[in-house]
């Protein structure tokens, strides 16, 4: 390994702690130093996108990470290097037509036992499709299959999404895929709990290559699943695939729910590859990165992770405000500034929830006559909190860390030190102090028996944290999507 090399390792390894695995893989994996002498030190990156994104968002990090590695302050210049993005993507194409050949080969007929299995995924399709989406998400299931398009919401569009440091790369890349479909970035996998824009940022992508006559295949998960075991049962299965196979622009929304459904995940691996060896975008969303969703198999992950990921967060407080600017003008309502704050500051749970309460404002300030009075923004904004808090308990949360990190309740509960139980446990108690309320001698309680000082240094540990541990911010991001989506 030359010096080169080694030192960018060492630089890589600093970054990553730095920055969560989306940005990682996304931004960082990739780069390499092309040359270098005493003054400086040129990265190799593989598109102008990313030079664009590493000189204004990473940049700092990068410099900080190479003085600390090489105890010199130097110069870091980015240049793009055409060369290895077009082989990469070459092998990446040669790749996926070896594949789409060999699926071919057995083309499925649907025997019996997969129409069995197929049906049966539907029936234990453990979520309901009302719970699991608002319904402007669906995609109408009839058996025509007609194209999607009007399943498009048009009120999302880009020029009404508001963008912050929470959803900025999500929305750099749904620009970038939505000028040039097809291209660098596909599949785009975009991540994040409930509420958060998904939908939103996808369907904007969707709206605005619509308008540019491109034929878009809008569904969501469960109902892929349902049209498909629909299909299979009603054996017009070549409609089904004719149907997605038309499309310039694929959109899967909440993927999650194909976890463990072999039957769905084949035929969309299918359909994948023969749409993008046709060049066609596939857009994605999940509530988690595909390394996450349990019995996702393999070759799909792989797939799914093999263009651009990136995730999305709750949005900030200035953010916050802004969307609740931005939904207010859209209705056509006004409401001062500062009106907004409070509502901005103490709903935290999703944006979906904050329009909610806006709509709530709204609502009364309509019934006084159009008056709206910080008084009885208060009142709305307490009312739809404490309504919250008051239905959670601290099972609920021990519930949700322990389904979040995938560790047993007793272990949780136990004296354990181990990191991967101590961790989670500090969460707990950290959830249980922030968002219920709760005592540290209720918390100490709660977890099996523990002294309250202990759980006082727990909620400080994680408090002093949260500021620098970006993977720390985006765990307790999710968990408290999760918490008041319980
Ligand atoms: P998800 O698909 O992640 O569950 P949605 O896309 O359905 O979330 O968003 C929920 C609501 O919040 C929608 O009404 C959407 O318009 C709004 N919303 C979310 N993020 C933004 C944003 N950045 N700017 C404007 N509206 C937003
Ligand atoms: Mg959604």
């Amino acid at each position: 390994m030359d010096e080169k090399q080694r030192i960018w390792n060492a630089v890589l390894g600093e970054i990553e702690l730095n920055v969560s695995k989306a940005q990682f893989d996304t931004w960082i994996k990739d780069t390499y130093i092309v040359r270098m002498d005493e003054k400086e030190i040129v990265v190799c990156v593989p598109n102008s996108f990313t030079r664009e994104w590493l000189s204004n968002k990473f940049h700092t990090l990068i410099a900080d990470s190479v003085q600390t590695i090489t105890g010199e302050v130097k110069t870091i210049s980015y240049e793009i290097d055409d060369r290895s993005s077009l082989k990469n993507r070459g092998n990446h194409i040669v790749d996926l037509k070896g594949s789409v050949g060999a699926i071919k080969d057995q083309a499925p007929e649907y025997p019996s036992s997969a129409e069995d299995q197929a049906s049966q995924e539907q029936t234990q399709s453990p979520f309901s499709p009302s719970a699991a989406t608002g319904s402007s998400d669906h995609a109408q299931t009839d058996s025509n299959f007609q194209p999607s398009t009007s399943a498009l919401n048009s009120a999302y569009t880009f020029e009404n999404f508001i963008v912050g440091g929470s959803n900025e790369l999500a929305h750099a890349a749904a620009l970038n895929v939505a000028k040039e479909p097809g291209t660098r970035y596909n599949p785009l996998f975009v991540y994040g709990g409930v509420g958060l824009g998904k939908t939103h940022l996808i369907q904007a992508i969707g709206n605005s290559l619509a308008a540019q006559d491109k034929h878009i295949c809008y569904v969501s998960s469960d109902t892929f699943i349902s049209e498909f075991t629909k299909s299979v049962r009603q054996g017009n299965i070549t409609q089904f695939k004719a149907k997605y196979r038309a499309a310039d622009v694929l959109i899967i929304d909440d993927v999650q729910f194909v976890g463990g459904k072999e039957k769905t995940q084949e035929e969309i691996f299918n359909t994948f590859n023969e749409l993008y060896s046709h060049n066609k975008q596939i857009i994605l969303t999940s509530d988690r990165p595909p390394n996450a969703i349990q019995t996702l198999n393999d070759r799909l992950k792989s797939r799914f992770e093999g263009g651009m990921i990136a995730d999305i967060v709750l949005p900030e407080f200035e953010t916050r405000v802004a969307i609740l600017k931005s939904k207010c003008e859209q209705k056509g309502f006004e409401i001062p500034e500062q009106y907004l704050y409070p509502i901005a500051e103490h709903i935290k749970s999703n944006v979906r929830e904050l329009e909610g309460t806006l709509n709530q404002v709204i609502a009364q300030a309509q019934l006084l006559g159009n008056r709206v009075t910080e008084d009885m923004i208060r009142r709305v904004v307490a009312g739809s909190t404490a309504e919250k808090a008051h239905s959670l308990d601290s099972d609920t949360v021990i519930d949700i860390i322990v389904e979040h990190f995938r560790i047993s309740k007793e272990d949780l509960l136990s004296k354990t030190r181990r990191q991967e139980i101590a961790y989670p446990r500090q969460l707990t108690m950290y959830l249980l102090r922030e968002e219920l309320d709760h005592t540290y001698p209720g918390i100490g309680k709660s977890l099996g028996g523990r002294d309250h000082t202990t759980v006082m240094h727990a909620h400080q540990k994680i408090k002093e944290r949260l500021s620098k541990d970006y993977a720390l911010e985006q765990d307790i991001t999710l968990l408290r999507n999760k918490l008041y989506n319980s």
